[in-house]
């Protein structure tokens, strides 16, 4: 059976293969560089689960996860101002080294104001694994330690990012049709 979004996709940037690669290598590289630490792995929900999902299984070291939901203010195609957390973690990050993961970075005011916030709960470290990046749309300077690919300036969907909540279910990460969104 053909998969419903792949009529709706104009080309597949990112294949599943090359996904499942590079978060390998991304959770080989977490596994060194947090062994022998207290990691927490926060996921934003919901473009991250299925990056996360793949990726917590890469990581050979202990580890807890848990997950947050947020809302950028001003939303539109892009976001900026405050962040609103919607669902919060239910972990004590007090003392631990916090690792977010997220699906993208675009202008980067999400992540930037969710650092600010974070730091107020007194982690050890802060961390961003991110598993696309458009470098081309940042407004703001984040620190992202692990990327998993730098993108262009295109909108994508699959493998957990979405279009109108639709198209997470799709296991690359292809870009949309404009005809869908215009
Ligand atoms: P930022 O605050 O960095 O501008 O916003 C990042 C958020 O914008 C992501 O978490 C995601 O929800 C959304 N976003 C940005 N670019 C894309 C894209 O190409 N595709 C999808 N599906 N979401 C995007
Ligand atoms: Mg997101
Ligand atoms: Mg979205």
């Amino acid at each position: 059976m053909q998969h419903y979004v792949e009529r709706d996709i104009e080309k597949i940037l990112l294949s599943k293969d090359q996904i499942e690669a590079r978060v390998g290598e991304l959770g080989e590289q977490i596994s060194n560089d947090y062994e022998g630490k207290d990691l927490i792995a926060v996921g934003i929900l919901r473009g991250s689960v299925v990056f996360f999902s793949d990726l917590m299984r890469q990581v050979k070291i202990p580890m807890e996860i848990d997950f947050m939901a947020v809302s950028s203010y001003g939303k539109g195609s892009t976001s900026s101002g405050s962040v609103q957390i919607k669902y919060d973690m239910q972990e004590d990050i007090r003392g631990k080294h916090l690792l977010i993961i997220e699906d993208i970075i675009d202008s980067g005011w999400t992540l930037h104001n969710l650092m600010e916030q974070l730091r107020g709960r007194k982690p050890e470290s802060i961390n961003i694994c991110c598993l696309l990046n458009k470098p081309d749309r940042r407004e703001v300077e984040v620190p992202v330690k692990y990327i998993g690919f730098d993108i262009p300036d295109e909108f994508v969907v699959g493998y957990g990012l979405d279009y109108a909540s639709k198209y997470r279910n799709y296991e690359h990460v292809g870009v949309l049709k404009r005809s869908v969104y215009e």
